[in-house]
């Protein structure tokens, strides 16, 4: 049995079924709610590990949720919305959900977002959290000295690269959405910031991701936003 508890949180009931049987086929342990009163209520006699919360709910809604359990817990939040809930996924990432997975999804998708959360989670025992250096696979970000090296070679940044890849690898692991980062960059989220995202997280990438054999360190979410990944 892993020690990784889930919280899934569906008031569709065969949906629901369906994760929890994945869950346990892939030696999980589980709990499960189908509102958002039981859900906050087992988030915080049970303290899972992870959460997978629907949006969708029909007493509370789930972006409130998320704002409630941020207010004791940092576990990883994974919401589950409709394609038509593309707002609410947003509110949702924004008010710190870790992930999202968008209806219909596939198990592999979901296994594979659970796999995320796992290994963030074993990260933040490390010490190293609050480190003034942080690595990821080749890559080292050194906040203090304001520098970032990839096999132990400084790479030319300027300060609003730097910037974006201070707020990516503190939140590696995490999507962050387009208007958090603008909002935490330029303190604002205009169209013309986040058209300015996009230019500054290309030349970003370019410069991460130049070196033949390099990984792919830093993953686009269309319409979303960008998520640092852990490399192994
Ligand atoms: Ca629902």
């Amino acid at each position: 049995m892993k020690t990784t508890t889930v919280l899934v949180v569906e008031d569709d009931n065969s949906i629901r079924n369906l994760i929890g049987t994945t869950l346990k086929s892939h030696d999980y342990q589980y709990l499960m709610a189908c509102d958002g009163k039981s859900a906050i209520l087992e988030a915080s006699t049970h303290n899972p590990d992870v959460m997978f919360l629907d949006l969708g709910l029909p007493d509370i809604d789930g972006v409130q949720i998320i704002h409630k359990i941020r207010s004791w817990s940092n576990m990883p939040i994974i919401v589950i919305s409709a394609r038509s809930d593309d707002d609410d996924k947003l509110a949702a990432l924004d008010a710190g959900a870790d992930d999202y997975l968008t209806k219909p999804f596939s198990i592999v998708e979901l296994l594979a977002r659970l796999r995320v959360v796992e290994r963030h989670l074993s990260n933040q025992t490390l010490p190293a959290n609050n480190s003034a250096i942080f690595t990821n696979g080749p890559l080292t970000v050194d906040y203090a000295a304001g520098c970032a090296l990839i096999n132990n070679e400084e790479l030319h940044l300027t300060p609003i690269e730097f910037k974006l890849l201070t707020l990516l690898s503190k939140n590696v692991g995490r999507v962050l959405t387009h208007n958090y980062i603008t909002q935490k960059i330029w303190g604002s989220s205009s169209d013309n910031d986040i058209a300015s995202l996009r230019v500054f997280m290309a030349t970003l990438r370019k410069k991460l991701e130049q070196k033949k054999g390099s990984p792919q360190f830093i993953q686009t979410h269309i319409g979303v936003g960008y998520r640092m990944l852990k490399v192994d």
